[in-house]
């Protein structure tokens, strides 16, 4: 499986990184071995001095696509979840300045938590979805879906004219703006509307 991570979706947070608001989905990928699951621990990495999280809407792909339509696009997930699209901001900031791609800082091992999936039918509309993360019980972010400038429909139909999707793909839609940095023994708890889905520890 691949996962997929488009960015700049939110366009406060675009502004918060001082990144132009772009035109199109902005779209980079992670490896499988960046995927952490059943609310394993996530082993802060001694590369990185500021450690980002980005909390993010996942959709997960149930059938193969490639040159999807936007009108079929609702028909290649049928589940979503809440993951962290962890960012090593320190090394992005040294790659960005150099034009230099963001592998370093975005696909280390344990960079993407992901939560239990739910039936996107449990919610009456998955375009207006409140999410929010708690870290040590304290409200630290929180976003809406209807605030992306690109919808989950339009960035399946984006990123499948390039690369064929599978089953089992995840697909990170972006953050909302709020992102921060997080310490060894921080406890996550991250929220689709008021469910908890996904809870770890920083160790
Ligand atoms: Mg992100």
């Amino acid at each position: 499986m691949k996962i997929i991570c488009i960015g700049r979706n939110y366009r406060e947070h675009a502004k918060e990184l001082n990144n132009p608001v772009p035109e199109k989905p902005v779209f980079f990928m992670k490896p499988d071995t960046a995927l952490l699951q059943k609310n394993n621990p996530f082993f802060y990495p001694d590369f990185s001095k500021d450690v980002q999280y980005e909390t993010e809407i996942v959709l997960k792909i149930n059938r193969n696509g490639k040159h999807i339509e936007e009108k079929f696009a609702h028909k290649y997930f049928d589940e979503i979840g809440i993951g962290i699209d962890f960012t090593a901001r320190d090394l992005q900031a040294e790659q960005k300045k150099r034009g230099l791609p963001w592998e370093i800082a975005k696909a280390f091992d344990g960079a993407a938590p992901v939560g239990k999936f739910v039936s996107k039918n449990q919610f009456s509309d998955i375009n207006n979805l409140r999410f929010s993360l708690k870290i040590n019980g304290e409200l630290r972010q929180e976003g809406n879906t209807h605030d992306m400038m690109f919808s989950f429909d339009r960035i399946i139909a984006y990123v499948s004219q390039f690369i064929s999707l599978k089953p089992g793909d995840l697909i990170f839609t972006g953050t909302p703006s709020g992102v921060g940095p997080t310490k060894i023994n921080d406890h996550f708890e991250v929220f689709i509307e008021s469910e908890m889905l996904l809870e770890f520890n920083v160790k």
